[in-house]
């Protein structure tokens, strides 16, 4: 058995996977494959309002936000998001935590005027900022909940009184949220939700239609939000595993069930890269993510030595992002305790061979 610690397209539960191949033959028992059948017809609308009822229980999303499934990933909504929410002469407030914050940044600047409030980029992004200020004239501000690329998290909502949009990408259904916090939830569907291909919006409808823009269909959310996320073709099997995906937390007891679990695993990996000589992390302490788990050797030669170790082991996946070296362990919601303590098992096998 392989320990996939990849940070996306990442691990999903062996059950989603083997429901998943079945419907690839034969979906429903339709003599059709998931793969050829209509977005229009009854079967698919059934799996989407499953899905979309699935991600409002699941997340308590109140009935006057929208949910929406479309593609393009997150990237896409980098761009949908001042697109929607920043009128013209308006200007939006930005937190910068990393690659992907700065990226939505870059392209908000495509579109209006942009506040960067604050930025860990002085210690190669290993904190979250605090203590900044949200200009309350901004439209919105935009944050990243959890930096994939550098293990790092915000637990606590900025206390702000404008609009919050958030780049959950990396860490929607992995705690408890209360989604009434935000105005805007975005999220590329491939790491706790299901494959790449689909991207998750939930958005409050009041605070659409008001920027006075033209926006092309496309990048519109109306639209979307008329069309049931059916504007144009949607991508029907991603959607599909995804419903599998989010039966399997349901039936797990749902995401605060799943949060305790995530918690265990941080933790154990955790304390034993505090522990072992050999590895340090390198997010600040108050800010490591439950998610990604991003770690350096203390000698960075051996680093080599204990990746070919790790694969040796069959844990796969955990080679640092290119800006932070190292070590990344990407823990998501499917990955079990087991393949926590078969990498915690590896460094312990390090330490004794080399003490
Ligand atoms: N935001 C975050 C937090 C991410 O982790 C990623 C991808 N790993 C992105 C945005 C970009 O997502 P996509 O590739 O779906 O556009």
């Amino acid at each position: 058995m392989k320990h996939n610690f990849g940070a996306g397209p990442c691990i999903l539960p062996q059950e989603v996977f083997k429901e998943a191949s079945e419907a690839v033959l034969n979906f429903n028992e339709t003599g059709l494959s998931i793969l050829e059948i209509s977005h229009r017809s009854k079967e698919f609308e059934a799996v989407i309002v499953e899905t979309e009822r699935l991600v409002r229980e699941l997340l308590n999303v109140p009935l006057n936000y929208s949910i929406l499934f479309l593609q393009g990933g997150a990237s896409q909504q980098f761009a949908m998001v001042p697109l929607n929410l920043l009128p013209e002469g308006g200007k939006a407030a930005y937190l910068d935590t990393g690659v992907w914050a700065s990226k939505a940044a870059k392209e908000a600047k495509n579109i209006g005027q942009v506040d960067i409030v604050a930025s860990s980029s002085d210690k190669n992004y290993n904190y979250i900022p605090k203590g900044y200020s949200i200009p309350t004239d901004a439209s919105y501000f935009h944050y990243t909940s959890n930096n994939t690329i550098y293990g790092t998290e915000v637990f606590d909502v900025p206390s702000t009184s404008v609009p919050i949009a958030v780049d959950m990408s990396s860490d929607i259904f992995s705690r408890d949220m209360d989604v009434r916090d935000f105005d805007l939830i975005y999220a590329g569907a491939q790491k706790n939700m299901g494959p790449a291909g689909l991207t998750l919006v939930i958005v409050k409808d009041e605070i659409l239609g008001k920027t006075g823009r033209t926006i092309p269909s496309i990048f519109d959310y109306q639209p979307h939000i008329k069309a049931g996320s059916m504007y144009n073709t949607p991508a029907v099997f991603s959607i599909y595993v995804a419903m599998l995906n989010l039966r399997w937390l349901k039936a797990k007891g749902g995401v605060a069930v799943i949060e305790q679990e995530n918690i265990i695993k941080a933790r154990t990996l955790y304390d034993e890269i505090d522990r072992n000589p050999f590895f340090k992390g390198t997010a600040e302490l108050e800010d490591r993510s439950r998610m990604n788990v991003t770690f350096v050797m203390e000698s960075p030669e051996l680093e080599a030595e204990f990746l070919a170790l790790a694969k040796e082991r069959d844990l796969v996946g955990i080679k640092g992002h290119r800006s932070v070296g190292g070590f990344r362990a990407s823990i998501y919601n499917a990955l079990s305790i087991r393949s926590i303590n078969a990498l915690v098992d590896a460094m312990r096998e390090f330490e004794d061979k080399h003490k």
